[in-house]
């Protein structure tokens, strides 16, 4: 994504209602938080916070937490988020997902949607793909038993070392197509920004979900 410095970003978000400043201090209290036992969702990398949006609203029995590592593109999902007081299932942390182990204790999150996550294309950034093995063993330390993760790209080469690094790390591939729009997963599927972006492009969209290891 093209970051453009947004003057004053930060600071906006520091004093914005919907982003949850002190995260780590709510470590194990996520549940509390939200005011119920729903269950919580996240999508890591969210971007301008489309889809989780567009899924708070489809789906009020479920907690959703947008996390987005650079102000200037957060500032963009709080815009959208503004228009839609009424919601009281979603929030947003800034924040670098390689330190989600400090803000969510075990077992807290039911599920982790990633979308069209950055490639990192050098060999030597491999660590930093949110779907390595090393950002896996992140999600099995938050993730419930019975969670799970959904992954989407129409980066080829990503999503080849996504289901590579699922293998490696034991996680079952319940769900794969690499054409999710003329596929049976297709039904129900929320768009995403870049999503609209590439297919719009003529880019066939990469999906799989995974469930959590036995
Ligand atoms: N998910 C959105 C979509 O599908 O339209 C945005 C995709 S964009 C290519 C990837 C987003 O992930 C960017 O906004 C980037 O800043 C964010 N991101 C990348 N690495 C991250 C990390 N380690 N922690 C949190 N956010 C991250």
């Amino acid at each position: 994504m093209r970051l453009r410095n947004v003057t004053g970003s930060r600071e906006m978000i520091a004093e914005n209602e919907y982003v949850v400043h002190d995260e780590t201090t709510m470590k194990g209290k996520w549940q509390e938080f939200f005011g119920n036992d729903n269950p919580i969702h996240a999508e890591i990398g969210m971007g301008k916070g489309t889809f989780i949006m567009e899924m708070a609203m489809l789906h009020p029995e479920i907690n959703y937490i947008g996390i987005e590592k650079y102000s200037s593109v957060l500032i963009r999902a709080i815009e959208k988020r503004k228009e839609h007081p009424e919601l009281n299932n979603l929030f947003f942390i800034r924040m670098d997902a390689e330190y989600i182990t400090d803000v969510f204790a075990e077992d807290e999150i039911s599920y982790i949607y990633l979308n069209f996550s950055d490639p990192w294309p050098k060999d030597r950034h491999a660590k930093r793909r949110l779907t390595s093995v090393q950002f896996l063993a992140r999600y099995h330390t938050i993730l419930k038993k019975e969670g799970g993760i959904q992954f989407k790209t129409d980066n080829v080469p990503l999503f080849d070392f996504s289901v590579e690094s699922a293998k490696e790390a034991g996680w079952p591939i319940i769900a794969i197509t690499r054409d999710l729009h003329a596929s049976e997963y297709v039904e129900g599927n929320i768009m995403t920004e870049y999503e609209k972006k590439f297919s719009g492009l003529g880019n066939k969209i990469c999906m799989m979900r995974l469930t959590y290891p036995k």
